[in-house]
């Protein structure tokens, strides 16, 4: 599962589409502004490119001030941290809100506490005046007591409200640094996590590891633009085929890998088939002209767990049915037990 090495070719696409962008509407081509363009033409931050096409949508063009708040809101490197440390400040202040909150209502217990004290050493030499007196302070103080302790539970009830808000917001944060903004699959650091934990409960599991055929002709023909839609649709093909506790991941630039845990090789062995045939059974159609671009394949090597493996012997089982796939004609499966495997280890090109 190697990273093409034609970088040069598809990038220089994305960065050509920046300049004509920087160019129509006259900005100037500062670092940020063609960081903005070009990760528009990549399509790799959705967010990004839904936010500037509702800006197109409505005035038609954009000004300098509206590129350099989308930079500031989609792409400045120091924005995870920075929503890291604005959910910490938030933590912070409910906390100490928390403390006060409790401190005051220890003093006002204590003072409760001194109240009732005073009352039982007077009221055993009190007359009636006395205990009527006497009687309106222990209202008073139970009132006092009582307020107390309704605004606590209010501002209990009310932090623990905006903690499961604060949780939910670092929740979405780790999940979005653990996605590829291309596919909505998981990124490769989710992949190396789920399956270090697979290994680590060492229960039956198999691994997939899928590539697409002659995908570097694909994007000379048709530019690599239209070949990252085929990337959303081999990882939609992925997904509608697997279920529950699978984990699917972008492995690489057009390498899929998926865990299936509680899986055996024979129906691992399916699943894989049920995504090659998802894959060659999807008709690729140019959104932009209509035009029929044909169908992609994909070959799928497939492995199951040893006792004793680690990553990388399960990952290198898998890549070699993968590569026997490939040299067997590509568009199949194989699994570790076939003898195409067997057959020969040399990678084809
Ligand atoms: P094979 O059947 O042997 O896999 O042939 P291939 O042409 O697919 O060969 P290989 O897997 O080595 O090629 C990888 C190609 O995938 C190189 C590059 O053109 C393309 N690619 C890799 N990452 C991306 C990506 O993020 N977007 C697009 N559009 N293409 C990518
Ligand atoms: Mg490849
Ligand atoms: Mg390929």
């Amino acid at each position: 599962m190697s990273q093409g090495a034609d970088d040069f070719e598809r990038t220089i696409v994305f960065g050509e589409s920046a300049v004509e962008r920087i160019r129509a509407y006259r900005h100037p081509a500062y670092p940020r502004i063609y960081e903005v363009w070009y990760t528009y033409a990549t399509c790799y931050n959705p967010l990004l490119n839904q936010a500037i096409n509702d800006v197109l949508r409505k005035r038609g063009t954009l000004t300098e001030q509206d590129l350099d708040a989308l930079y500031d809101m989609h792409l400045s490197a120091s924005r995870f941290p920075s929503r890291y440390d604005e959910v910490g400040v938030k933590i912070r202040e409910e906390v100490d809100e928390m403390v006060a909150m409790l401190d005051r209502a220890r003093v006002s217990t204590d003072g409760y506490g001194r109240t009732l004290e005073a009352v039982s050493k007077t009221v055993e030499s009190a007359d009636s005046d006395k205990v009527k007196t006497i009687v309106e302070m222990l209202i008073r103080a139970t009132y006092e007591a009582r307020k107390m302790n309704g605004e606590l539970e209010e501002k209990l009830v009310s932090s623990k409200e905006e903690m499961v808000k604060l949780h939910d917001k670092l929740e979405a944060i780790r999940a979005e640094s653990l996605t590829d903004p291309l596919t909505l699959l998981s990124n490769r650091k989710f992949f190396d996590m789920a399956l270090e934990k697979a290994l680590n409960e060492g229960k039956p599991f198999s691994l997939l590891v899928t590539d697409i055929d002659h995908f570097k002709n694909f994007n000379d023909k048709y530019g690599h633009l239209t070949g990252d839609q085929v990337l959303r649709l081999v990882a939609s093909a992925v997904k509608q085929n697997v279920k529950g506790q699978d984990i699917a991941a972008r492995y690489g630039g057009e390498e899929f890998a998926i865990i299936l845990p509680g899986t055996t090789l024979r129906p691992a062995v399916t699943v894989a088939d049920h995504i090659r045939r998802a894959v060659m059974g999807k008709e690729l159609v140019k959104r932009s002209t209509g035009e029929n671009l044909g169908r992609v394949t994909i070959s799928i090597g497939v492995a199951s767990f040893h006792t004793n493996d680690n990553a990388a012997t399960i990952i290198e089982r898998a890549d070699m049915c993968l590569y026997a796939a490939k040299r067997a004609g590509r568009n199949r499966v194989v699994c570790e037990t076939d003898p195409e495997v067997q057959s020969g280890t040399n990678r084809v090109a």
